[in-house]
């Protein structure tokens, strides 16, 4: 990839430690996994319109603005229309990542971006592509079905109810995602409310483009467990303060937007969530759409911000513990995780 953005520090890490680096991955979209043959594949299977300047080239998506990766992310997400659909992409995307180091990963999903397949039928086909990466190459996974926010509160409620009507252990949270602009936190507090009391962990996206008053709304009505993105609030030092002293678990994402625009500055709100002391952890967000893998953003994370091997182990136990897992699986891989981290040091 492209590493022309190597301005800041730089990181005697080498890439075999860091590829090794056990991950745990937080914010990653099932949509956003989908490598371009398999969507242009499944599109025209489902008779689905993908442009097709978005899914050839080079094997990479195109597009040129947030925005424009938002339609595309749509279209492809449309193409997944049964519960088949869903296992592959689960299966192959897991095996991809788990290449990297991944060793625990959280998927977001819309269910009602998927109007033609029931949530149950969605969550078979997750489960099974999930059971079958696991099994073949040991990486653990759960899921956390996301509210689309430009659909409303209302539908939203009904979603949460059809989750909780469809118990299932890997099925470890909720998340709010979709356009920022389209719907703030405050619009779906009942629906948080609900997942709250059925014992569901909570995530929001908010302050990706946002002002720092929506992640305020995301803290205080939705009351999460775990915030994605959080940028905004580095304009607010009282909400910036805060988010440091609660150590609340920032998922934030290294290349969000890559590789067109705000690079840079993305690349500075990471650096100034670190210089406030959040507890923030790494992440793809769309691997597949965006482009880097988990371990690419890793990769470059180290040489911007000029890690050591207690940063690099940091980060990596980070992710651990900012997830959704139950409290023996956590310990388990966390057992594993520490494991691994002190057998690979030579490695760095
Ligand atoms: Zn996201």
């Amino acid at each position: 990839m492209n590493t022309s953005l190597e301005t800041g520090p730089t990181t005697g890490l080498s890439k075999e430690y860091l590829l090794a680096l056990p991950k745990a991955e937080l914010h990653c979209h099932l949509g956003g996994c989908v490598p371009t043959e398999m969507a242009a594949r499944l599109a025209k299977s489902h008779g689905v319109e993908i442009p097709e300047s978005a899914v050839r080239h080079g094997g990479r998506y195109r597009f040129a603005n947030f925005d424009e990766g938002l339609i595309v992310l749509n279209a492809v997400t449309s193409s997944m229309q049964t519960a088949r659909d869903f296992e592959e992409v689960t299966y192959e995307s897991l095996k991809v990542a788990a290449s990297g180091g991944v060793r625990y990963r959280e998927h977001y999903f819309d269910p009602q971006n998927h109007p033609k397949l029931s949530y149950p039928e969605m969550l078979k086909g997750i489960l099974a592509g999930a059971q079958a990466a696991e099994d073949e190459v040991g990486v653990v996974s759960r899921i956390v079905p996301a509210i689309n926010r430009e659909l409303g509160g209302e539908a939203a409620v009904e979603l949460v109810r059809e989750i909780i009507r469809h118990p299932h252990e890997y099925v470890v949270g909720i998340g709010l995602d979709s356009d920022e602009k389209a719907g703030r936190p405050s619009e779906f507090v009942a629906a948080y409310d609900l997942a709250r009391e059925a014992g569901l962990k909570l995530s929001a996206h908010a302050g990706e483009h946002g002002n720092p008053d929506e992640v305020e709304e995301a803290l205080d009505l939705l009351k999460v467990d775990r915030l994605d993105h959080g940028y905004a609030a580095l304009e607010d030092a009282e909400l910036s303060s805060r988010l440091a002293a609660s150590q609340l678990p920032v998922a934030a994402c290294w290349f969000v937007d890559y590789p067109a625009w705000e690079v840079p500055g993305r690349i500075r709100d990471h650096k100034a969530m670190a210089a406030a002391g959040w507890n923030f952890t790494i992440n793809s967000d769309d691997p597949a759409l965006i482009g880097p893998e988990l371990h690419d953003c890793y990769f470059d994370a180290a040489t911007q911000m000029g890690w050591t091997v207690d940063d690099a182990e940091r980060y990596s136990l980070a992710g651990l513990e900012g997830s959704f897992a139950d409290s023996p699986t956590k310990d388990r891989l966390r057992a594993e995780f520490e494991a691994e981290l002190e057998r690979i040091r030579p490695l760095a």
